[in-house]
């Protein structure tokens, strides 16, 4: 089931909720957002958050936005802020009927529509454009307001105690001696954190609920904090930050976000996210906030930190190593989004937290590039095959098919002559009964060709193969007398004078755990064997291959040109193999 082919949106209990907000008109139109925090790459989870908010706006005729959730200067870069950017882009580029929050360039989000919501997208996009981003960053001014509103309500106070302190205190449910300052001085203390006068960790605003609450979120949580640091887009405007819980729920309210979904682990902050908006009594309709279970991929791992730590000790090659659960990674490895988008939505959605197996998303990406791929002749591990009976000098340009799954893919032209190559693993010399490929003395079709035999293995000195010496069935080729013989096996090959080399990197998953970060240091599960470069022999057509068309390399797998390809050296990544073989190896074992 591909996301383009669905006729039904997946229902789930978050989209079940946002279908009666429709049919109750409880708002004038549905809105989402999907708010990474610029301090790493994507990863595959997000892609589940990405598919879930942009689907929902999609489904409902809503609106989605990206935004920065960039409250934390110390963690986070610009360079983090292009990725995410265009991960996203790249993600949601198919659904370009869908109203993504197109930010209107030019229009802030103080630019308020007729219908008192932020006025900040262009409609429905009849184009699909660039996704711009909003930054949390950029309402630090209005939410600074807000918490002066706070401090006038009498529930927020500014508090001496030390960051150690205050979290000893509220673990032991212990009211900060701070708490009943005046709101003049709490509002003039405020004002001086503002101004720069105090240090790091001297003071902070903090709310003042209960510092009782069975709710450790609850218990007079912090709302500002110190930090004499530069901000990627403020830069040196701000010294003090607001929290996360201060700032997420705010900056929904800002953009008119209806629906706030976010991971479970949030759900124990939500009584403070309704908090904050109704104690500043904001006029309605307020967003609320909905948690879904996180994403947990088999054989992977998904924490940015530990991510970062493959990437900083060079473990692999950077975030977009196709091996890494990034999406630039999943990208660059070959996967196409509708495969990412197909898979998000297949998984659904829960409110229970569990592994997924790989194997769910390895048949997505086999599904759509099934479909999309165009069919070529490579060879990974070469053997030499001479058909003696076959004239030297001799070419021929035989038939092949392009895609057989898309009719209008086409047909191509591939090299034919005396000398080939096929893959060592298509050759036995003392073969089980059931090898149906090529051994001595017995026969195999090369596929679009003839059927040989092989007549005679040579070896060097050492003993090892250097050839294959066959006869061919000069009439076995389609059209031939003997084209209809039946020989159990077809094999690929290419024709060794026309033959280009490419590296081929051939990946395996990064760990050989299913919950490498269940146990232990994730480090120690690390598959010596995940990244395996070879020289493979292709067929010529493939000197004209592009990066973003998709290549399967006849009864071998999906590949995907890389990046790191020169016009004299082509570089294949092998995006997926044609079928499961980890799922072979535990049949065996
Ligand atoms: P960290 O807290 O380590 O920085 P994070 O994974 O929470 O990382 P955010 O940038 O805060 O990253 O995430 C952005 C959005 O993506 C959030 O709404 C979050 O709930 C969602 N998200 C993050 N990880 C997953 C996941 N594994 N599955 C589904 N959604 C996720
Ligand atoms: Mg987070």
């Amino acid at each position: 089931m591909s996301l383009e082919n669905t006729a039904v949106a997946p229902s789930d209990f978050i989209r079940d909720i946002v279908a009666k907000h429709v049919a109750d008109k409880k708002y004038p139109r549905i809105h989402t957002r999907f708010p990474p925090e610029p301090n790493g790459y994507l990863h595959i989870g997000h892609a589940k958050s990405i598919c879930l908010n942009f689907g929902i706006a999609h489904e409902f005729g809503g609106t989605c936005n990206l935004r920065m959730d960039d409250t934390n200067p110390t963690r986070e870069e610009v360079e983090y802020v292009d990725s995410i950017q265009k991960d996203v882009n790249w993600l949601v580029a198919g659904w370009a009927d869908s109203n993504l929050g197109l930010k209107a360039r030019g229009k802030t989000p103080e630019t308020i529509s007729s219908n008192g919501k932020p006025d900040f997208f262009l409609g429905p996009a009849s184009k699909p454009a660039a996704l711009e981003p909003f930054y949390a960053s950029d309402y630090f001014d209005q939410i600074y307001e807000y918490a002066a509103a706070l401090i006038n309500k009498g529930k927020a106070f500014v508090c001496d105690l030390t960051p150690e302190d205050t979290d000893e205190y509220r673990r032991n449910a212990k009211e900060s001696p701070w708490r009943n300052r005046s709101v003049e001085e709490n509002l003039d203390l405020f004002a001086r954190m503002k101004a720069g006068e105090f240090p790091d960790g001297k003071r902070s605003l903090r709310a003042k609920i209960d510092v009782a609450s069975p709710n450790i979120w609850m218990r007079d949580p912090l709302l500002y904090r110190i930090r004499h640091a530069e901000h990627h887009h403020t830069g040196g405007k701000w010294v003090i930050y607001p929290m996360y819980d201060f700032a997420h729920c705010l900056s929904d309210y800002i953009e008119g976000i209806t629906h706030s979904i976010c991971t479970l682990e949030f759900e124990v902050h939500r009584p403070l996210y309704d908090w904050i908006l109704e104690s500043l009594e904001l006029p309605r309709p307020l967003p609320h906030q909905y948690e879904f279970a996180r994403l947990s991929l088999g054989y992977t791992i998904m924490s940015k930190r530990k991510l970062l730590q493959l990437v900083q000790e060079k473990i692999v090659s950077g975030w977009d190593d196709p091996r890494m659960p990034s999406i630039s990674g999943i990208r660059r490895r070959g996967v196409p989004a509708a495969a990412l988008r197909a898979f998000a939505y297949n998984i659904g959605i829960t409110k229970y937290n569990g592994v997924t197996d790989v194997a769910v998303l390895e048949h997505a990406i086999r599904e759509d590039l099934n479909k999309r791929a165009l069919r070529r002749l490579a060879v990974l591990r070469p053997i030499k095959v001479v058909l003696s009976n076959y004239p030297e000098g001799k070419t021929e340009e035989l038939d092949a098919i392009n895609n057989p799954e898309d009719p209008n893919a086409g047909t191509r032209k591939i090299p034919f002559g005396r000398e080939l190559f096929i893959d060592r693993d298509d050759f036995m010399e003392t073969a089980p009964p059931k090898f149906f490929r090529l051994r001595p003395g017995g026969e195999v079709r090369l596929k679009y060709a003839y059927i040989i035999k092989c007549e005679e293995v040579i070896k060097n000195a050492a003993g090892n193969i250097v050839e294959l010496r066959c006869t061919a069935d000069l009439e076995s080729k389609t059209g031939g007398a003997t084209a209809n013989r039946k020989i159990k096996g077809t094999i690929h090959w290419v024709s060794a004078a026309h033959a280009v080399d490419a590296e081929v990197r051939l990946y395996d998953r990064l760990f050989t755990v299913p919950e490498p970060d269940a146990a232990g240091d994730f480090k120690s599960f690390l598959n010596p064997n995940s990244l395996e470069v070879i020289t493979a022999k292709c067929e010529p057509s493939l000197k004209e291959a592009k990066i973003e068309l998709r290549y399967q390399f006849e009864r071998l797998g999906y590949f995907a040109m890389d990046k790191d390809s020169q016009p004299q050296k082509m570089v294949f990544n092998r995006t997926i193999t044609l079928r499961d073989t980890w799922a072979k190896e535990a049949q065996k074992s």
